[in-house]
């Protein structure tokens, strides 16, 4: 609780995102679990039962920009890494009245002044080569030791987490 940058529940608080529904693929309920990434903060991943990714953002109490650290902790899960673009991570800093008031109050008795900084990892789809579609997907299978985040057809039948396909052959 007393680490740098760990979110104290007040502020944790403030993260919750309404349910929402996936977008353009299967209208299923989004739900959410976090990532242990050895960071302080909080890592929230937000994807539908079929494991496409709407978003994933980390979120830390802090002065410093984390954009660097989020980056480097999703190339570990992220195959092919280059997956990762600087492009697609954006950071946001609230430290105002959008907190809502006990946040705001919590803010301005704890000093050094510091915001909430969050860092959004947003991967669109995109075309492949051959013309079809690929999504940001996560495989949570036990044989993992964390989520492993990959692009593939979200359409394909065949689940194409590159990790565990390669263990079963
Ligand atoms: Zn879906
Ligand atoms: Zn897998």
């Amino acid at each position: 609780m007393s680490r740098v940058g760990s979110l104290p529940p007040v502020l944790r608080a403030t993260l919750r995102s309404p349910g929402g529904k996936c977008y353009r693929h299967c209208d299923r309920p989004i739900r959410e679990f976090h990532l242990a990434s050895g960071l302080p903060g909080v890592w929230t991943v937000r994807a539908c039962p079929g494991g496409v990714v709407s978003v994933t953002y980390y979120a830390e109490w802090t002065g410093r920009d984390p954009t660097r650290d989020v980056r480097r902790a999703l190339e570990r899960c992220t195959f092919p890494k280059r997956l990762v673009r600087s492009w697609d991570l954006r950071l946001a800093t609230r430290e105002g009245p959008e907190l809502g008031r006990a946040a705001e109050r919590f803010l301005a008795t704890h000093p050094p002044r510091r915001g909430v900084r969050v860092v959004y990892w947003r991967v669109y789809p995109f075309k492949a080569k051959d013309g079809t579609e690929r999504r940001l997907l996560v495989c949570r299978r036990r044989a993992h030791a964390h989520p492993v985040f990959f692009a593939a057809d979200p359409a394909a039948r065949r689940w194409g987490c590159p990790v565990c396909a390669r263990r079963s052959r």
